[in-house]
Order: structure tokens, then sequence, then C-alpha cells
């Protein structure tokens, strides 16, 4: 159609952005039916400590299997939910749950749950999470909230009166896919991250000669150091990766190395088993996804 010139090719243009649009809708209004059906599920992946080799705790991350279209990645939906304003009963949702599973694990576990910006910017979240906290009976230090850099791009007064509520009701946070987002270190001053977490995309690569990516993660490491924050290195695959991170003085490092996400079930089995971490290798110990 694209072919036969300006009209034509209009034409072709338009239908295309018709269905995707339809698309979108279909999509936001599959996920209203799934969060009120509760077809979600939350995966946990481990997080483990580079000095004890122990697991530290898990990562909650979202999972939809959708009826027509199979296993949904989070990177497509999640912003579909963030545009529609579905991301405040999807957060909620996944902050009860996600304590509901840690009362069951041992108190030396931590569980780390996303929260998107908009949720974040929801004056209602530090309810959610005292109640959540309550209903579950675990101790607010285990739950750590995820929040990533986009959060400094909203009004600064209301940022820095959720941070304080959120550090009065004595969960940790972390910032998440550090190094990806708007990285002014300014907000390094005042908010009070226990956490930050180095984005894969810093790790993939950093292995090969010449790479500059070690650099960058053992300036990281320094600095968080340096601020008594912890590191957690993200996504790493490889032992090579591995040993270079913990090398570069990471604390942390969760990645396909050690698991992939696994379902709260899953995760209750590999806690039975005991905490020691193994490096596997990226091929085996394969979760369902
Ligand atoms: P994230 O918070 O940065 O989560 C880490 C992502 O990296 C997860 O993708 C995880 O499965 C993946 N990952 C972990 N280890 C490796 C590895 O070794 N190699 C590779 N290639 N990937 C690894 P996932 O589960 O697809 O989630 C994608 C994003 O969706 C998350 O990024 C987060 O931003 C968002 N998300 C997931 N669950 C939730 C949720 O409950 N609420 C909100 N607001 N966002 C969520
Ligand atoms: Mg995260
Ligand atoms: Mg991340
Ligand atoms: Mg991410």
């Amino acid at each position: 159609a694209a072919k036969d010139g300006g009209r034509g090719r209009h034409h072709f243009y338009a239908d295309d952005l018709h269905s995707a649009a339809e698309e979108r809708t279909k999509l936001e209004n599959d996920l209203r039916d799934a969060i009120a059906a509760g077809d979600l599920e939350l995966y946990y992946q481990p997080q483990v400590n580079t000095k004890t080799e122990q697991i530290s705790g898990f990562e909650a991350l979202v999972r939809w299997k959708h009826a027509t279209q199979g296993w949904l990645s989070p990177e497509k939906f999640i912003p579909v939910a963030e545009d529609t304003g579905l991301i405040t009963a999807l957060g909620e949702w996944a902050i009860r749950t996600a304590c509901h599973d840690l009362a069951r694990w041992p108190d030396n576990l931590r569980c780390a749950v996303n929260v998107s910006p908009l949720q974040f910017a929801n004056p209602n979240l530090p309810t959610v999470v005292t109640n959540a906290i309550a209903q579950a009976g675990i101790a607010p230090g285990r739950l750590e909230l995820e929040i990533t850099e986009s959060v400094f791009l909203n009004d600064s007064d209301n940022t820095d009166a959720m941070f304080a509520s959120l550090k009065r009701i004595g969960v940790r946070l972390a910032l998440d896919d550090f190094g990806t987002g708007y990285s002014s270190l300014g907000y390094l001053k005042t908010a009070p991250f226990d956490k930050i977490k180095i984005d894969k995309s810093f790790i993939s690569g950093a292995t090969e000669p010449g790479n500059r990516n070690g650099a960058i993660i053992a300036a990281i490491t320094s600095l968080a150091e340096a601020l008594d924050m912890d590191t957690t290195a993200e996504g790493v695959e490889t032992l090579d990766e591995l040993e270079l991170v913990n090398s570069l003085g990471c604390s942390h490092v969760q990645g396909y190395i050690y698991a992939r996400p696994l379902s709260a079930q899953a995760t209750l089995t590999r806690i039975g088993e005991g905490l020691d971490a193994h490096a596997v290798g990226p091929k085996s110990h394969r979760a369902p996804r």
C-alpha cells in the first residue's frame, strides 16, 4: 500500500496506528480483568550476598499468563498499567502478596518489590505499605521498595515527603536500574537509599577486553560504599561476570547465574534446601520461566 504515493501511504500508516491502538486497548481490558480475577502471579528471584554466598532475599517480579497470548513480559504490560492507572491496583496487590509470602520465609530473608513512578506519587502508598506489613505480621525492615531515578522528575517536595514517610515506616529503599535514567547524582545527597542496583546493561560486556563498564561498576560500588549503601549487580549470567563484580566490590548479585525467578511454591522449596547459593551457569536450573 505504501508504494502508490501519498494517499496509499497515508492509509497504510493510519491502519497501522489504528490496530496498535486497538491492541493496546485490548491489553488494557485484559489486564484489568486479570487483576480482578487474580490471574497475576509473583515470582521471586534470589539475591545473593557476595561475601557469605548466602541468599539474603528475593525480588518479587510479576508474571501474567495471558489466556491466548501465553506469558507476557512485564516490560510490555507494566507501561500499559502505568499509562492507564491500573498500576495502582496492580501495585497494591504486589505489595500485599509479597508481604504475605515473605511471612512464610525465615526472618533473616528480605523481599524487594518494584514501585513504579505513578505509585510513588500516590499519597496513599504509605498506608498501603503499613497495612500490608501489619496484616502479614512482618518486620518492616524485611520489605525493600525498588524505585527508579524517574521519581526525581516529579515534584521534589512530594518526593521528599514520600521518602520521609516510607523511612518512618521502617522499610528499606533501593535505587533500581541505576545509571540508565536521568542520573543526576544530586539526589544521592539526601535520598535515603539503602541499596543501589547496578543495571544489567553495565554487566553485559563488562568482561570483554577494553570494555569500560568495569570502571563504571567500580566507581558506583565505591560511591555506594562511601554513602553506606549496598550494591546489587543485576543480570549476572556467567561465571566471568560473577568473578568480575565480586572483585569490583558489589555486595550483592542477582542474575541467572544463581537462579531465574521462581514461583512462590518453588521459592519455598528452594529456601527449604538451605540458603547456600550455587552459581549454576546460564543454562542449568531453569525455572518454568
Ligand atoms: P527490574 O526491576 O529491573 O527487574 C529485573 C529484571 O531482570 C527482571 O525482568 C528479571 O527477570 C531480569 N533478570 C534477572 N536476572 C537476569 C539475568 O541474568 N539476565 C537477564 N537477561 N535478565 C535478568 P522481568 O521480570 O521481565 O521484569 C522487567 C521489569 O518489569 C522489571 O525490571 C520492573 O521494572 C518491571 N516489573 C516487574 N514486576 C513488577 C511489579 O510487580 N511492579 C512494577 N511496578 N514493575 C514490575
Ligand atoms: Mg527491580
Ligand atoms: Mg533493575
Ligand atoms: Mg528494569
